[in-house]
């Protein structure tokens, strides 16, 4: 299939895109395209007005900032893959993003656009969630700053307004206490997670503490499972991993890739291998 007719704008800054996306009411952004292109082929969106902001500068920058490691909203996943800083400052990123598609996916998507995008299956969001993370946007209003914790609203939608504009996305930089665990399942390497966990917690001895588990692909978003975490809280034997995965109190609806009653079932097996991931010191 063909999309529908569109008209096309490039913006050139941010105050730009935000006028012309402010000025059509059936306006989108266009970033990477991996996952706006498929829909417009679809034809389950029809936007009047793509603005792509791939031409405005200085929203491709990582940095190191205040002991928060800053991602612009057009790093794509590749670069970020690539970075040495986030390697080190957010390894929790530096896991997952191998599991996004495939490689020239990953070329050309954007980290803004996969956090704007929210799937429910997609990697990045839980990641900024389980590291208590925030977004910055910029809309008619200015700039403001979104929670991580506030941002995932439901399917697909986040608090983001039609006319805001995500640019960055920050993340605590870890330390040395910094335990990160990440694993999903998928039926092929590449393809969307039937269920997947994105979790950090600190090292304290031989417990661990703040742990924060962020299931994907069981739910509208990203989902904490606050009583597991409660459970972890502790010296880890595997009284209290089982202990973990009865408080597991995720109800994930049946969907193409497997009955909610298997996906609570592969919930547990993710929680047990992450919890073994986040007692190992990282390197
Ligand atoms: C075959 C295939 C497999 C994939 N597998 C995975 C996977 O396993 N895991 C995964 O997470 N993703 C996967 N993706 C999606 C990929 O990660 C996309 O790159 C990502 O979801 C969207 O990023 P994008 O830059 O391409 O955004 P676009 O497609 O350009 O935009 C997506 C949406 O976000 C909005 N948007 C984009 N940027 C911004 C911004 N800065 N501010 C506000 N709104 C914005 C757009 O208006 C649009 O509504 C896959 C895609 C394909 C085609």
């Amino acid at each position: 299939m063909k999309p529908a007719p569109f008209a096309y704008a490039k913006a050139r800054s941010l105050e730009e895109a935000v006028a012309l996306i402010g000025g059509h009411a059936d306006a989108r952004l266009l970033a990477g395209g991996q996952s706006l292109i498929a829909t417009l082929n679809m034809r389950l969106s029809a936007p009047g007005l793509l603005v792509d902001i791939n031409g405005i500068g200085g929203l491709d920058g990582i940095a190191l900032n205040g002991g928060m490691v800053e991602i612009g909203a057009l790093v794509r996943h590749a670069q970020a893959e690539r970075s040495e800083l986030i390697a080190k400052h957010a390894p929790l990123l530096a896991r997952a993003l191998p599991h996004i598609g495939h490689p020239a996916i990953r070329n050309r998507g954007t980290i803004g656009g996969s956090i704007a995008f929210a799937d429910p299956a997609a990697e990045l969001p839980a990641c900024l969630l389980a590291l208590g993370g925030e977004v910055e946007a910029m809309g008619p209003k200015g700039k403001r700053t979104i929670k991580a914790e506030d941002f995932f609203l439901g399917l697909f939608e986040t608090a983001l307004d039609a006319g805001d504009i995500l640019t960055a996305i920050r993340l605590p930089a870890a330390d040395k206490n910094t335990r990160i665990g990440f694993a999903e399942l998928a039926r092929r390497h590449g393809d969307y997670a039937m269920v997947g966990l994105a979790a950090t917690a600190r090292a304290d001895g031989k417990s661990l503490a703040d742990v924060r588990l962020a299931f994907f692909g069981i739910g509208a978003t990203p989902l904490r499972a606050r009583k597991a975490e409660t459970a972890l809280t502790g010296t880890i034997d595997d009284r209290r991993i089982e202990a973990a995965v009865a408080a597991l109190e995720l109800d994930p609806p049946d969907d193409l890739q497997a009955t909610g009653a298997v996906k609570k079932h592969l919930a547990g097996v993710l929680l047990k291998r992450v919890v073994r991931q986040l007692m190992e010191p990282q390197s």
